[in-house]
């Protein structure tokens, strides 16, 4: 049962549809805020492309997204957390596999609840990743190294 009620209440803690103080500065500027980690905060804008500022004064001189692994689970975030920009979702086809990390949940479930929906998993809470994201060599430790949850 304590388990059942921190699950929810970490859920609705850290949903993602809430504002945040940060989100000020993309929206300002038109942007749709995805989410902000360790390195700054994505905002996508109405064309899809996904922005990023380092601190909440940067979104003047924003820089554009590279990463594709980044693109991907912010452009996610974004499409889920606003309904405007909804067309925009990537969208799945029959090779894309489920989401290594989150086997499919769009959450990491063998994380604590405190963690679970804090940290944004690499499918931005689709539940899965394109197949050119999958495929691509990892160096470091990879998401797949993670159990699923029973
Ligand atoms: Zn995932």
């Amino acid at each position: 049962m304590f388990e059942w009620l921190a699950d929810r209440f970490y859920r609705w803690r850290h949903d993602r549809r809430r504002g945040r103080p940060w989100e000020r500065g993309p929206r300002a500027r038109g942007l749709f805020p995805a989410y902000a980690d360790w390195g700054g905060g994505m905002a996508v804008d109405r064309a899809g492309e996904v922005w990023y500022a380092e601190e909440p004064a940067g979104w003047a001189a924003r820089g554009v997204v590279a990463e594709p692994d980044i693109r991907f689970a912010a452009l996610a975030v974004a499409v889920l957390r606003h309904p405007e920009i909804a067309h925009l979702a990537p969208v799945r086809t029959a090779g894309d596999p489920a989401c290594p990390t989150c086997h499919g949940r769009g959450y990491p479930a063998q994380l604590p609840p405190k963690l679970r929906y804090w940290i944004v998993c690499q499918c931005g809470g689709l539940g899965w990743v394109p197949t050119a994201l999958a495929n691509r060599p990892r160096t470091d430790r990879t998401a797949g190294d993670i159990p699923p949850v029973a």
